[in-house]
């Protein structure tokens, strides 16, 4: 008696997660959401909230949880919250700043994408100071959702488990991989990727032990030690092509990957690309070197009272 009604508890609580595909500018599988009873774990850009809306089936979202808040995870937040003004919208403290006033996130959005920012992501509009909710890492939210802090792709990354069902949400820290493929890219663009902290949250998945990773490009990888193994893997190619190579070497050596991944198909190539543009990985690794360098001189130059000139290792 006593093992079924605790059996029938167990399995009320395990509402699992379904990911949402918002078809970004029309393509599948670039960019989906992932819904856990009314909770949205990134709703996508604002381009994506029609078919968001839809995908919900009349369902009303109750709280938004932000891995971080890049355009193609967050930017149609402030505009949900047009729509259902009760909307409480969880993210990093760091990012929180930055939804209430996007001025400064649209202005580094806008350098990467130019005139396609628009098209891309639509209008972004703020959020009410009054729906945010700042996180530092190490709650739990809504009663099921433990959250940690996840830095390296974004410094203001984190990663909801839900300790029900063992999925990890896991943003852009698991990388890009798109089903079927099991290839993995890693998204480097600027500005704030950071390898080390990135290893150090890698780490901090793998300590959660997840069932599944639920990846906003794209979808539930449930080959959890493997996929990592992966992440890692296409990071230190990509960090080392970056630091001895310029970007058009860089590029076309990505380029390589993706098409190999791909294997001939056309249109899975197009989604790695439209997922994590290769010019803009390199960019961000670019800059990673550039600010380790500055930093080991400044370090090197207070050592011996004097200023070492920086330079790219
Ligand atoms: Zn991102």
């Amino acid at each position: 008696m006593w093992r079924g009604l605790a059996h029938a508890v167990i399995v009320r609580s395990e509402v699992m997660s379904r990911a949402i595909d918002v078809m970004h500018m029309g393509r599948d599988r670039v960019i989906c959401a992932h819904e856990i009873d009314g909770l949205i774990v990134d709703p996508g850009p604002t381009t994506g909230l029609d078919t968001l809306l839809e995908g919900l089936g009349g369902v009303e979202p109750r709280a938004l949880l932000l891995t971080h808040i890049h355009l193609d995870h967050a930017g149609g937040s402030g505009k949900l919250v047009e729509r259902f003004p009760e909307l409480t919208v969880y993210v990093h403290e760091r990012g929180a700043p930055h939804l209430v006033d996007p001025e400064q996130l649209l202005g580094s959005a806008r350098q990467l994408y130019g005139e396609d920012m628009d098209r891309l992501w639509g209008e972004v509009v703020p959020v009410p100071e009054r729906n945010v909710r700042a996180l530092a890492g190490g709650e739990t939210i809504e009663g099921d959702l433990r959250v940690e802090y996840t830095p390296g792709h974004a410094s203001h990354h984190v990663t909801y488990l839900s300790q029900s069902t063992g999925e990890a949400f896991v943003g852009d820290v698991a990388g890009v991989r798109i089903p079927p493929v099991d290839h993995v890219l890693p998204p480097t663009p600027p500005p704030d990727i950071d390898l080390e902290a990135w290893e150090k949250s890698l780490r901090t998945l793998e300590r959660l032990g997840p069932r599944a990773l639920c990846l906003t490009h794209f979808g539930r990888v449930e080959d959890v030690e493997g996929h990592i193994a992966r992440v890692r893997e296409g990071l230190a190619r990509q960090g080392e092509r970056s630091r001895a190579h310029g970007e058009e070497a860089f590029v076309q050596a990505v380029e390589a990957d993706i098409r190999a991944a791909a294997g001939g198909d056309e249109e899975m190539a197009e989604r790695f690309r439209q997922a994590a543009p290769p010019n803009q990985l390199y960019l961000g690794l670019e800059r990673y070197w550039r600010k380790r360098a500055e930093e080991e001189g400044a370090a090197v130059g207070e050592g011996q009272g004097l200023r070492a000139p920086a330079t790219r290792p």
